[in-house]
């Protein structure tokens, strides 16, 4: 198994070169596949680095919503994304049909869209956010703009509580976050009572109050990275340990995926060395997109990056 994964690294290496071909990972990918990658990074970085990058093809290991986003910010370039069909349980909670419907029922609100969204209803959105910066989005907004936050309940719950706000929520959750119990949580603090607790805003309120540290999957990585803590639990999709273990050595982690409430995202696994070989000797699949709903997303996208 090593060895043919080394040998892929080296084909994938190459006709990266020979393509000018980057790679964008995202963290909860796996090891190798974060490996190969020009840059790893979480849902923010990952739209920062596509928008601005002089290669002339780009090749998302990671989930559809992401390569579209890809697409959207780089329509002249090329995007791959090896396996069509990795999709993300919380952009599906979401269909733009509906959003357009509840629009239509709160016609003084804007939207305010997590990326884990389709491309349609990010057209349809005012402007989008990440885990990163949904802070900083909604306060964007003056204190009396109502505002529907689509499509995560939680992390739109999380940053209600912290504005005092009250967002309209739609009622979506990413499968693997919400998960998440909070006995799960407890049983590892009392294995490790002196390990602080980093939770992505994602996972259910009672789960988030349980935390040292509540932000995006960056953020937690920053956290154990700079504390003076030397062991922590961390309360996310478990790819992120690789990066997390390389950026803090030395530092013990305690992943919650060993209590087995919180799976692995089968979305992010599907992209292997192997689809990845192949996508770019084939070139194939495309992301594909209508000129103006790319053009709509685009607009709600560019937004968010303004304002960080
Ligand atoms: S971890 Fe959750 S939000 Fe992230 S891609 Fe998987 S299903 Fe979607």
């Amino acid at each position: 198994m090593e060895e043919s994964n080394k040998n892929l690294k080296l084909k994938i290496e190459q006709l990266k070169k020979e393509k000018n071909c980057l790679i964008l990972a995202h963290y909860y990918t796996r090891k190798e596949v974060q490996q190969i990658a020009d840059f790893t990074g979480d849902s923010l970085a990952l739209a920062q680095r596509a928008a601005d990058n002089e290669a002339d093809m780009i090749l998302f290991a990671g989930v559809r919503f992401m390569a579209e986003t890809a697409k959207v910010l780089s329509p002249d370039k090329k995007v791959l994304l090896p396996v069509m069909e990795a999709s993300c349980s919380l952009a599906d909670s979401c269909g733009a049909e509906e959003l357009k419907r509840m629009k239509e029922q709160y016609p003084d609100h804007k939207v305010v869209s997590y990326v884990n969204t389709s491309v349609e209803v990010k057209a349809l959105t005012d402007v989008c956010c990440t885990s990163s910066n949904a802070l900083d989005v909604v306060g964007s907004f003056d204190k009396e703009q109502k505002i529907i936050f689509t499509p995560d309940a939680n992390l739109g719950g999380f940053i209600n509580n912290l504005t005092g706000r009250n967002m309209k929520l739609w009622k979506g959750a990413c499968h693997v976050h919400d998960a998440v119990s909070v006995k799960s949580v407890e049983e590892l603090k009392a294995e490790h009572p002196a390990a602080k607790v980093l939770v992505h805003p994602e996972c259910r309120a009672e789960v988030v109050a349980l935390a040292d540290y509540a932000g995006s999957t960056k953020g937690i990585i920053d956290y154990a990275k700079n504390s003076d803590s030397e062991e922590f639990i961390i309360v996310t999709e478990p790819g992120v340990m690789y990066e997390i273990e390389r950026e803090a050595p030395g530092k013990r982690f305690y992943s919650i995926s060993r209590s087995n409430s919180c799976v692995e995202c089968e979305y992010m696994k599907m992209v292997t060395l192997e689809n990845i070989y192949e996508a770019l000797l084939h070139e194939e699949p495309v992301v594909e997109i209508d000129e103006q709903v790319r053009c709509a997303a685009e607009k709600s996208i560019r937004e968010m990056l303004k304002i960080k």
